[in-house]
């Protein structure tokens, strides 16, 4: 008994740490001589007066690594004298070689570890590695590496101020809090070069705890910190602190106590600023520290609009009543929507509801018209949340507004249409569709997001679990042969797919998507849309495309025979061919491509693998908590886990981040079927789906219920969402 107890207990365990290298980690310590590309010459002098002179592959504020053609040894100590920037300047730090690598001959690459380092120069160092060069460039080398999701920053303007800004920040942490000089290079990094905010890196890096974080910050200025998305400003006085002002001088009104006007500044030392401000308050000024990329935020909400949720404002000031404004839902007079739709209001308005939903990362817009109102609603991970209402008489503007940027005929209102526009915002760009159709109360709008050119991620970094990467990434390294993904509309399947075409994409090979519609664009593939119109069918397409050598072909979806005969035979003939299907688990798109027709023989011995999918919404970092277990949710769960039911689970508390959802992001969860030739057997067979289940179980097969509470286990997800998704 105790012993099949403990074995359970081994599994769950077993499973808990399998989800858990796939939690984001931090570029640490690791990395101290690895991230960047910076190329400046070094001269060595060691202290027995011996010389090396070389260039600086990387540096950090804690060493370099130095080529150099010069001999040196392990443990030899003298001083660099590096050149940090284009006008010559140089600074002098004391080193030890700490390793040597001899690359041929006479080449050789050093790990110089500075053995003392003032803080100036440290700093000037920083600065070298981070500020942007004035007339240089390729000093450092921004990109993340694949694993890294990258993410911009609410600001990221790129320019000398914004940089000196955090270097200074960085700088009274390290006189003020004493952090470890190693750690502020890690901030830096994590804000100037993978544009992390500056909380979630210190509590991330543990240079503090998540719950002090406002408490150490507010120590820096001896001035209470304001977290400006938890206590957004109110956008009163507006006239004491212009725009002009808060843009040039960072600076923003939050809220007002009677004759108390609360200010947040970006830097508390700024007395100037400060005196500024007092002398044009009329009373009494209270002063709070917020961080730049929080006020930058703030006044693109409070001076700008860019916010939905401060678009109240903007509402208020629309001219005239609902009478003589609109007239209600029905304007018949064109000419005059026409000219409303394009009014300063409307135009804030439906620009700050698309940039509210990037921001917010929906993945589509509905606005919903109802009798009495105009419901918004952003689809976030999956689920549709309404974010707030319009009045209703502002609607027929809206609606045109946003018929006329996606051209769109303002004049048909009684017939489903579509449409599209594209959308810059910061710095990345999204294909916007659109359709409206006539619904009860109005035109009901739907847009959908796209980004033009998204990072894909690896397939690592999607989620799959140890286990199911190591048994589904040789597959997309076989030369032919086929590979589906399976599961409902919206899990993933595509996105999954092209993150094994990009690592498949290496230039060699002539990869071909064939797609309904093209949803993103890859660099290095050539992709072909499919169009009924012009005769454009998968079949068709896979057809003449067989005919240009092709190695590897994505077909968006397998739907029927032809196309299914198509692809089992491109799959026979030594093309990689990738698919999906819409079947709920990975074994039944075996049955349904026998029922599709295809002969069972066939996808015997052309079937590489499947895989099936679902996307889970993750917990919100910021506001997860463990909370005991309550009866109801004890009963599920000691069915779905019936040994050792864990008697508490993680969960979000519900924050403004997550938009008191409790959940940010998605994971991908997976079962993977590798065929083996046993199955190969079977299927060849035509053995029906319980059989094949039969065999793959038998062989250890873990189906996406069972990764899926592995990463409840893991505390990566909820109960709730595990029944959600697998149900
Ligand atoms: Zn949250």
């Amino acid at each position: 008994m105790a012993a099949s107890k403990s074995q359970t207990g081994a599994k769950v365990r077993e499973i808990a740490d399998a989800a858990r290298p796939l939690l984001p980690e931090l570029p640490k310590a690791t990395r101290r001589f690895k991230r960047r590309r910076l190329r400046c010459s070094v001269t060595v002098k060691t202290d027995d007066g011996r010389a090396a002179l070389g260039e600086a592959i990387d540096l950090s504020g804690g060493g370099l690594r130095l080529d150099s053609r010069n001999e040196l040894s392990v443990g030899d100590r003298g001083t660099a004298q590096i050149r940090i920037n284009a006008n010559g300047e140089t600074i002098r730090v004391p080193i030890e070689i700490a390793w040597r690598n001899q690359v041929d001959k006479d080449e050789f690459v050093y790990g110089l570890s500075f053995t003392e380092i003032s803080s100036t120069d440290r700093f000037a160092l920083l600065e070298a590695i981070y500020a942007p060069q004035n007339g240089t460039t390729g000093f450092v080398d921004a990109t993340a590496g694949p694993d890294e999701e990258v993410q911009r920053a609410g600001t990221e303007p790129g320019t000398p101020a914004h940089y000196s800004y955090y270097m200074r920040l960085v700088r009274r942490m390290e006189q003020v809090k004493k952090i470890d000089p190693a750690d502020s290079d890690r901030i830096l990094y994590a804000r100037l070069m993978q544009g992390r905010a500056i909380r979630d890196v210190l509590a991330d890096l543990e240079v503090v705890d998540r719950g002090s974080v406002d408490e150490f910050l507010g120590e820096l200025y001896g001035v209470p910190f304001i977290d400006l998305l938890r206590h957004r400003p109110e956008g009163n006085d507006l006239d004491t602190i212009p725009e002009n002002l808060a843009m040039n001088h960072s600076v923003v009104p939050v809220s007002r106590n009677e004759d108390t006007m609360v200010v947040a500044m970006a830097d508390p030392s700024d007395l100037l600023t400060l005196d500024m401000v007092r002398n044009r308050a009329k009373g009494p000024v209270e002063l709070r520290f917020a961080l730049l990329e929080d006020i930058t935020t703030a006044i693109d909400n409070i001076y700008h609009g860019a916010s939905l949720h401060s678009v109240d404002r903007l509402l208020e000031s629309m001219p005239g009543s609902e009478e003589s404004f609109l007239g209600g839902p029905e304007v018949e007079d064109l000419e005059t929507l026409r000219r409303i739709s394009d009014t300063a209001p409307v135009v804030t308005l439906v620009e700050s509801l698309l940039r509210t939903s990037v921001e917010d990362r929906a993945s589509d817009i509905h606005l919903e018209p109802y009798a009495d109102k105009i419901a918004v609603r952003f689809r976030l991970d999956g689920v549709l949340r309404e974010l707030r209402t319009l009045p209703k008489n502002i609607y027929p503007a809206v609606v045109s507004r946003i018929k006329i940027m996606s051209r769109m005929d303002i004049t048909v209102r009684h017939v489903p249409q579509d449409g599209g526009m594209s959308m810059r915002y910061k710095r990345k760009e999204f294909d916007l569709r659109v359709s409206s159709l006539p619904v009860l109360y109005g035109e009901k709008i739907v847009i959908r997001l796209l980004e033009k050119n998204p990072v894909f991620r690896s397939l690592k970094a999607i989620g799959f679990s140890e286990r199911n990467y190591e048994l589904f990434a040789p597959l997309a390294r076989r030369p032919y042969g086929m590979i589906l993904c399976c599961g409902p509309t919206g899990s993933g399947k595509s996105t999954t797919l092209f993150a094994c075409l990009q690592e498949i994409n290496d230039g060699t090979t002539n990869i071909t998507t064939i797609e309904d519609p093209v949803e993103y664009r890859v660099a290095g593939v050539n992709q072909v849309e499919v169009s009924a119109k012009r005769g454009l069918t998968f079949a068709s397409v896979l057809r003449s495309l067989l005919r240009q050598d092709p190695d590897v072909i994505y077909v968006g979806e397998i739907r029927d025979r032809e196309t299914a005969d198509l692809a089992v035979r491109a799959a026979l003939t030594g093309h990689l061919l990738l698919s999906t299907l819409h079947t709920n688990t990975a074994i039944q798109s075996i049955a349904r491509l026998v029922d599709i027709g295809v002969d069972p023989a066939m996808i015997g011995s052309s079937l590489l693998g499947c895989i099936g999918q679902r996307l889970m919404r993750r917990v919100c970092d910021q506001c997860a908590e463990d909370y005991e277990v309550p009866l109801d949710e004890q009963m599920v769960l000691q069915e779905l886990v019936p040994v050792a039911t864990p008697k508490t689970l993680r969960r979000g508390r519900g924050c403004e981040k997550c938009h008191e959802s409790g959940y940010y992001g998605r994971l991908g969860v997976h079962e993977v079927v590798a065929v083996d030739e046993g199955l190969r057997r079977l299927i060849a067979r035509g053995a029906d789906s319980t059989q094949l289940l039969d065999y793959v179980t038998s062989r250890g097969f873990t189906d996406l219920r069972d990764d899926a509470l592995g990463r409840m286990l893991a505390g990566e997800t909820t109960l709730r969402e595990v029944l959600r998704v697998t149900a």
